[in-house]
């Protein structure tokens, strides 16, 4: 078994199709390496050692390892023409991390590994440049003592142990920036460095290149289960048993002087989709300092930096003296980059997200990917490359994750409330979208207001699930490469970044702008695809969903054959359903027409009446106002089909529980309380999921059936006369005995030629059933001879198939997800293997006696899409899910479909 993959000009073992076992990272460096791109020569140690890891721990792991890591590390010492652990002229290494799928600045990265008193020396010698070797020597050791040491802050308040005696240091100098200090102070620090190691770990740091390198290695398999890696495996679905692989590799340097420099590009816009080469870059710096924001990065390209310099507010003469673009300072060098841009994203046939270090003037390609984008560039990029030729139709599709078209989805700053809106600050629209929220300053509190804006010096990997938690981020410092705006794109999250008019305070928790104070829980809102930073709360609209977004909705019609209906209940959301191309009304839940202020009346004196007859005038009054909704129903969506369902939850949730409630529902009756309470009481169930709802009241009450059922046929025969095409399917819920829904069906029918007759008119319809109790699912062949359609209602289903109680679940749920007992929450993707089993065998049962039957899903699953592919390959008519997830069900419909 291989266990190291060898990359460079001397020897590739892989290519890119290898991204399970070698990681996006190893994978792309080895194809570059065969493309012919300047890569430094390195090794990767698959993923599959990263399980091993686990199983066997650390010295069985370096024993499996060491033969095949020695000869790797020859390797690059051939290629490089130096020695790992020599003194005079030291082979230097990196070791990051690298999953299957980029997960970015999850993982650790360890830099200039090598280096120690002596071999310090000799790379100051060789490069005939001390400052620089002492400046890599106290990187390297306070990266590694971070990363593997553990030399963390202890509180979030406390500053990072190697950064407080920088600023220590800088303050007994009197200076402001790192590259002030003399070889002398670099020499300090990393004196003053190892001892604080020493104290806090009671170890000293380690000197031996190769135990250096084994702890970097062991601490990127750790990094694996860190609990930042953990949540965003969490948010983005990745399997905690893929694990990572290591990519070791020679180290070439970007801060040697000012004829090298380090950066980060993009093949095409992240944040919009533009085809625009851009990104940014350092001089004379490491790749951490472009991501982490810590020195305002420059512009690749000329124009990126005069837009940049615009926002920025900087004149010409200033941006050309300190923020040139490399295209004006290296033109060859950036002709060069260009070249290799062009010819990745050909060959990768997707955008790329490449970063890159020159070395005393000679560029390397440190790594490819195809690069994070928002959902707008998402959708734009994938029309675009078709269009280009770069994709077929099908290729474009797939390009497209379903989820990920929500964004496009959410409102837009009103242009109304725009011209009102007082801006207080500019920075760069690092991630477009609008936010309105309350400002926190730390992410473990963005969870103190359910609108929370949160506002950082810059954003660290640690601060992942508060970014995620809040709706918008905004940072004084730090580009559109910055760890903030690189995470705020791939969340679609809204961002503002590097606004250097912002003052931070995290101990007082206040931002300052020009003079002006914004404490804690004060209201602002961001415009991320402007750097508009405004005071108060703007208005937001929803946004037009045109251009390339029509056009991939187009595209998914022309290859999905399963139709996507949506659950709505009013005509509000049946008229943003059908906008967003749904093809009928798969479940409209009635109950929800009975909440309104004067239905709930004469809901409540229909349940409280103790006669059929005093249910039947109370019905009476309902009749007119379910006729009046159904009208406007099948009005918005004429000419689609229109689910009903009946009335399906337990009474008790309409009638009032609290005392006060109580009385007031007492005097309108014209009953006494006590009446009032011991029908409240009666109504009580131990478990009312399982108890009194469903076809059950249905069946104990048959005259709420017949007033439904009046009420749509009634409606739909106003609407008839005229000229409006309804076409009503009448469903009957929670149904799990054959005789329960003939019961039913009974009750609409006879209701339904009564009706005819008063009308001397009639009308198509459709009577089924929800298939949601298990026995129902069983039954199929039987149910289906009587219903004319089946819709798996699978909420209900995987309640009663894994015996989880839908109101109860959450407080097990979240542990079981943890401890990896359940894969995912069942209540969002559908158990294929356990409840899908019931709905494909249903829907073949029911097939099996009405070859005409049609099949639907209508539970939360419906807009998901890996349930919507399960559907799909099920044979199921149609999923239905709520108008917001309708593009989202189209789009994996289609590509279920290819
Ligand atoms: C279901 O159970 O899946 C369903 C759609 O019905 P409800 O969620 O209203 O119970
Ligand atoms: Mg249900």
């Amino acid at each position: 078994k291989n266990r190291v993959y060898s990359f460079g000009d001397k020897k590739t073992d892989g290519n890119s199709e290898m991204k399970n076992l070698l990681g996006g990272k190893g994978a792309n460096l080895a194809e570059m390496s065969k493309l012919g791109i300047p890569v430094p020569p390195g090794f990767t140690i698959t993923t599959e050692v990263c399980t091993e890891y686990n199983d066997l721990g650390r010295d069985a792991v370096i024993g499996l390892l060491q033969e095949d890591v020695a000869k790797s590390v020859e390797n690059i010492e051939k290629s490089m023409g130096t020695s790992f652990g020599d003194n005079e002229n030291p082979l230097l290494l990196s070791v990051r991390s690298g999953a299957r799928v980029s997960m970015p600045g999850m993982m650790d990265t360890v830099l200039n590994l090598g280096l120690n008193d002596d071999s310090v020396l000799g790379l100051a010698k060789k490069t005939d440049n001390e400052r620089f070797a002492w400046d890599s020597y106290r990187r390297f050791i306070q990266m590694y003592g971070s990363v593997v040491l553990g030399m963390k802050p202890e509180t979030k308040e406390d500053e990072d142990p190697f950064e407080e005696i920088i600023d220590h240091l800088k303050e007994k100098r009197h200076i402001q920036h790192d590259t002030q200090f003399t070889i002398q102070d670099l020499q300090d620090l990393v004196y003053d460095f190892k001892d604080a190691v020493k104290k806090r770990t009671g170890h000293d740091f380690p000197t031996d290149p190769w135990d250096q390198l084994w702890g970097a290695i062991i601490a990127v398999f750790n990094s694996w289960n860190g609990d930042r890696a953990k949540y965003y495996r969490k948010i983005n679905g990745i399997p905690a048993d893929w694990g990572t692989a290591v990519n070791v590799q020679a180290m070439v340097f970007g801060n040697m002087g000012d004829s090298s420099a380090t950066g980060v590009c993009f093949t095409r816009d992240a944040a919009t989709g533009a085809n625009e080469f851009n990104g940014e870059y350092l001089v004379n710096a490491q790749g951490e300092d472009v991501v982490a924001g810590v020195r305002t990065p420059q512009q690749i390209t000329h124009l990126g930096s005069i837009r940049w310099a615009q926002l920025a507010q900087i004149d010409e003469e200033e941006r050309l003296k300190d923020y040139p673009s490399l295209e004006e300072i290296m033109p060859e060098l950036y002709a060069e980059l260009f070249g290799y841009q062009e010819l990745l994203e050909k060959h990768y046939r997707d955008m790329q997200d490449m970063e890159f270090t020159i070395q005393d003037g000679k560029l390397w390609i440190l790594q490819t990917r195809n690069g994070k984008r928002t959902g707008a560039a998402m959708v734009k990029i994938g029309m675009d490359l078709l269009k280009e030729g770069l994709l077929d139709e099908k290729e474009a599709l797939m390009k497209i994750e379903p989820n990920k078209l929500d964004e496009l989805l959410h409102p837009v700053f009103d242009p109304k409330a725009l011209k009102r809106a007082h801006v207080i600050a500019q920075g760069l629209p690092a991630s477009p979208g609008a936010a309105t929220g309350q400002i926190v300053f730390f992410a473990d509190e963005a969870n103190k207001f359910k609108n929370a804006i949160l506002v950082r010096m810059e954003t660290s990997p640690e601060d992942l699930e508060g970014m995620n938690l809040a709706k918008g981020i905004l940072t004084a410092r730090g580009g559109m490469t910055s760890h903030a705006a690189v995470v705020a794109r791939g969340m679609g999250k809204c961002c503002v970044s590097g606004v250097g008019a912002l003052k931070i305070s995290y101990k007082k928790r206040t931002l300052t702008v020009d003079g002006k104070v914004y404490h804690e829980g004060d209201w602002i809102s961001l415009n991320g695809s402007t750097g508009n930073v405004f005071e108060g709360k703007v208005a937001t609209i929803q946004p037009e969903l045109a251009g390339e977004f029509a056009e991939i909705m187009a595209l998914s019609d022309k290859f999905m054959t399963m139709e996507v209906r949506a659950n709505a209940d009013t005509p509000k959301d049946a008229k943003v359903a059908r906008s967003f191309g749904a093809t009928g009304i798969g479940l409209a839940r009635t109950e929800h027409m009975f909440f309104e202020m004067d239905r709930i009346k004469a809901m409540r004196e229909m349940i409280l009446a103790s006669t059929v007859k005093g249910r039947k005038a109370a019905l009476e009054e309902l009749l007119p106002m379910q006729r009046k909704d159904f009208e406007e129903m099948f009005e918005a969506m004429q000419g689609l089909p229109v689910t009903v369902r009946l009335l399906d939850p337990p009474l008790h949730e309409f009638v009032p529980h609290q005392l006060a409630t109580q009385k007031e529902l007492a005097e309108d009756l014209h009953i006494s309380l006590e009446a009032v309470k011991s029908k409240v009481a009666e109504l009580e169930e131990f478990n009312p999921m399982l108890g009194h709802r469903g076809c059950r009241l249905g069946n104990t009450y048959p005259e709420i059936t017949e007033m439904q059922a009046r009420a749509i046929i009634e409606a739909a025969l106003n609407l008839k006369a005229k000229g409006i095409v309804s076409k009503p399917e009448i469903m009957v819920p929670l149904v799990g005995t054959v005789s329960e829904y003939v019961e039913q069906e009974k009750i609409i029918r006879e209701t339904a030629e009564t009706v005819f007759k008063e009308y001397e008119d009639t009308l198509e319809f459709k009577i089924g059933t929800m298939i949601e109790v298990p026995r129902a699912a069983l039954m199929a062949e039987e149910i289906a001879k009587r219903a004319e359609f089946f819709s798996f209602g699978t909420n209900d289903l995987t309640q009663m198939t894994f015996g989880y109680s839908r109101d109860d679940a959450s407080k097990f749920l979240p542990v079981y997800l943890e401890k990896g007992i359940l894969p995912a929450d069942p209540f969002e993707v559908l158990d294929q293997n356990g409840v899908g089993q019931l709905v494909k065998m249903g829907t073949n049962r029911g097939r099996e006696t009405n070859s005409k039957l049609k099949v639907g899903i209508c539970g939360e699953h419906g807009g998901e899409p890996t349930s919507v592919e399960f559907c799909y390959k099920t044979g199921i008519n149609y999923v239905s899910c709520s108008p917001f997830r309708v593009p989202i069900a189209r789009v994996a419909a289609a590509q279920a479909a290819i």
